[in-house]
């Protein structure tokens, strides 16, 4: 049998391998893009073991779950980034342990998660997550493009709060490459009012090339590196 380390060891390695010839074929240099491990659903072991083997940031999207392994981890030197959809009455308790919260869709987050935030000794970062369905489909999480400047606004006044940048899901039934295309637009139109907001947190395991293609400055990879996850109720 393979020890659990060997396994992660390989998928970081072909993961990393993939985002090298990424890179290498957008012309971008590969330090301009960063790895967040999705470790949901795995236990706080693999975070530890993943630790070892060089990585910084990992990303979890339930609170319950994220809160209680970033405790459990909390002698690693890790970046915790929440990417779940937020409830408004748990955002102040994820701001209190994730360094970046990625998954901002609506300003009534915002007064509670720089709440939660106040008592951190550095400013949490905040992505806004940006709905790439076409109008009218059924939306699953992010915000409409048109709710951005908006939203954007509240968080670069909000106390606690670091206005980062972006994050977007490929829409499920289309090119990944079509939709991070559009994201790149939207990108460059928050930008121009918030220079400072130049973070992209696109791709995941099946579309990180294209998503490195379009701009991306974060990728979040789970399964191509954990493998399939466990089912929990
Ligand atoms: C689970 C998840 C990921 C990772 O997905 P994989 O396909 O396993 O790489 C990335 N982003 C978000 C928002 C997720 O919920």
């Amino acid at each position: 049998m393979t020890a659990r380390v060997d396994e992660l060891r390989a998928g970081l390695e072909a993961v990393r391998e993939r985002m090298d010839r990424a890179c290498e074929a957008a012309g971008r240099a590969r330090d301009e893009v960063n790895l967040v491990v999705v470790t949901k659903y795995f236990p706080a072991s693999d975070v530890r073991l993943l630790a070892d083997l060089g990585v910084t940031d990992v990303g979890e999207n339930r609170h319950q779950e994220a809160e209680q392994k970033a405790q459990e981890c909390a002698d690693l030197d890790l970046r915790w980034h929440f990417i779940g959809g937020l409830q408004s009455n748990k955002a102040a308790a994820v701001a209190a342990y994730a360094h970046v919260v990625e998954s901002v869709d609506r300003p009534k987050l915002v007064a509670p998660l720089s709440r939660g935030a106040a008592g951190r000794p550095e400013p949490v970062d905040v992505l806004l997550q940006v709905s790439l369905d076409p109008p009218g489909a059924s939306h699953r999480a992010g915000a409409d493009p048109g709710a951005l400047p908006a939203l954007s606004d509240a968080v670069a006044a909000a106390d606690h709060l670091r206005l980062a940048g972006l994050m977007a899901v490929a829409p499920l039934g289309e090119d990944p490459a079509v939709a991070f295309a559009r994201l790149a637009e939207v990108r460059r139109s928050v930008l121009s009012d918030h220079p400072e907001a130049t973070v992209l947190s696109a791709g995941m395991s099946g579309d990180l090339e294209q998503a490195i293609a379009h701009g991306a400055t974060h990728v979040r990879v789970g399964s191509a590196i954990l493998g399939p996850r466990p089912v929990i109720l």
